[in-house]
């Protein structure tokens, strides 16, 4: 039973959510249930090196774009972060952030933990988001069941995920990718309960205290 809204206090100040965690910890799958239940949620789409998954989608999912064109835009200063994961590069386009901030509508990152970092440092009104496994075991598990990954990109993922996992100590909000509704209502309820922020709805407050 996840959190599904029907009327919405849009706000006026939208928020900017980063959500990081290791790999296979279950991001992609919580991030896209989050942004089916809650309106005016949108998804920043990076940009990124790294081949297309089966089922994927340019533009959706990702901007998959080669190697020359992610480093022009790294140059022209076109991305607001961005990271080399696994041998890939991955970032985040500014614009459509930066239009999204100014409209005062919401917008959420799907990022590494070294691209949250570079956010905080840029953005520190952004409301930071870690999704842990319930543990190193469960983690590998689903990434091997995932089946988009070969060998040593799960052992090089997995003898990453120590120094990913770090990373949560440095965030506002934890959730923990136990059971996956569970799991879906904590991240929903994180994302509810910062959009209903007092300081989000300024003329509604003064509306009544007039
Ligand atoms: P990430 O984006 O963090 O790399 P994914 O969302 O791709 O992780 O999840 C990795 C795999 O684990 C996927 O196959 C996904 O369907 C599965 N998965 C995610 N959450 C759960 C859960 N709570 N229980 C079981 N499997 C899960
Ligand atoms: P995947 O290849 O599994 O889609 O993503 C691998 C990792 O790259 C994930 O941890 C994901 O959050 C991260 N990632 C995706 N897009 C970006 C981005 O724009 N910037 C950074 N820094 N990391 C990203």
């Amino acid at each position: 039973m996840s959190i599904a809204l029907r009327t919405w206090p849009r706000p006026e100040r939208g928020a900017l959510f980063v959500v990081s965690g290791a790999s296979g910890t279950g991001k992609t799958t919580l991030v896209q249930e989050a942004l089916r239940h809650i309106p005016g949620l949108g998804f920043s789409v990076s940009a990124t090196t790294r081949p297309m998954r089966p089922g994927e989608v340019d533009g959706r999912d990702y901007h998959f774009i080669d190697r020359p064109r992610f480093d022009a835009m790294v140059s022209s200063g076109e991305l607001l972060e961005w990271a080399e994961v696994y041998g890939q590069r991955y970032g985040t386009p500014r614009a459509p952030v930066d239009a999204a901030m100014a409209r005062g509508d919401s917008v959420l990152l799907d990022i590494d933990v070294q691209g949250a970092r570079q956010v905080r440092a840029a953005m520190p009104q952004a409301v930071t988001i870690f999704v842990l496994p319930p543990d190193i075991q469960t983690m590998e598990r689903r990434l091997r069941a995932r089946s988009t990954d070969s060998d040593a990109v799960i052992a090089h993922r997995m003898a990453n995920a120590q120094k990913q996992l770090a990373g949560a100590a440095e965030v506002d909000f934890v959730v923990v990718n136990d059971d996956l509704e569970s799991a879906q209502d904590q991240l929903q309820a994180v994302l509810v309960a910062e959009l209903c922020r007092r300081s989000r709805h300024p003329s509604m407050i003064a509306r009544f205290t007039r």
